[in-house]
């Protein structure tokens, strides 16, 4: 098999697994608020208690088959599961259309799994689940350890330290300089931002926060302008970093080269 249709292999099987870990992105965003667990009772209809089967999992296709609704009682399930899968999906594409076959993709789709759950209930409830945060580091900062070694560059290693203290002082001064405008959760999870991006380079640490205060400030100014929110709201901040810490993988290159050209 040539290189291109190995490569091309890795792009289903990366999409195909995003969508699979979107569907239990589903089970996580519904159940960890709520303090429950998300491996046992399996999956239910909310209305009739009918079990999900195997068939019932599979993503994306058994939404559509079924058009959103309980096979049984026809409750609609809505559209978020849809929408979480098919957003994990097209982000395990887009880190490994960006990283190829490589260790680094495997834990940037971590973090792209931990940002989307994060995201997701930050945006219903307005917290961070401390628990999220927390799990997306552990499992992430070995596969980033096993990235930098396997290509023999154990200096990303000193930047994600460097990137995780950088990015927590900072979001800290944020928070103490906010008075309450920005949650605890979002400095939580400001290391593991800083810890990703270092390990791009340090210069994707300012980038990608950046590119999230200015997403959040986008976004706040236009939430005033149609009246939906006044000076005092409190916007939900942890979307916006999510957004600005992955969009910093893919542009933070450019935007750096031309801000300190060598
Ligand atoms: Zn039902």
């Amino acid at each position: 098999m040539g290189w291109s249709s190995l490569f091309s292999v890795f792009l289903v099987f990366s999409a195909v697994v995003g969508l699979s870990i979107g569907s239990f992105l589903t089970v996580v965003v519904d159940r960890v608020p709520r303090g429950v667990s998300i491996v046992s009772p399996g999956s239910a209809c909310g209305n009739c208690g009918l079990r999900l089967g195997l068939l019932d999992l599979v993503p994306v296709f058994s939404w559509l088959a079924l058009r959103g609704r309980c096979r049984r009682c026809r409750t609609a399930i809505g559209i978020e599961p849809l929408v979480l899968e098919i957003l994990t999906g097209g982000m395990f594409l887009a880190f490994a259309v960006h990283f190829g076959p490589s260790w680094g993709a495997g834990a940037f789709d971590v973090l792209a799994a931990g940002l989307l759950a994060l995201s997701w209930i930050d945006l219903r409830t307005k917290r961070l689940p401390r628990e999220i945060t927390y799990v997306t580091a552990a499992i992430g900062a070995p596969l980033l350890v096993t990235a930098a070694l396997v290509v023999h560059e154990p200096r990303r290693l000193v930047d994600a330290v460097l990137g995780a203290v950088i990015a927590v002082a900072f979001m800290g001064l944020v928070y103490v300089g906010s008075r309450g405008g920005m949650g605890d959760g979002d400095v939580r999870l400001s290391p593991l931002l800083g810890m990703y991006l270092g390990w791009l380079g340090l210069g994707y640490v300012p980038v990608g926060l950046f590119i999230g205060f200015l997403f959040g400030s986008v976004v706040g100014v236009g939430a005033m302008v149609v009246g939906k929110a006044g000076r005092k709201t409190a916007l939900p901040f942890g979307p916006f970093l999510a957004a600005g810490t992955l969009t910093a993988v893919f542009v933070g290159r450019a935007i750096i080269d031309r801000l300190w050209p060598t």
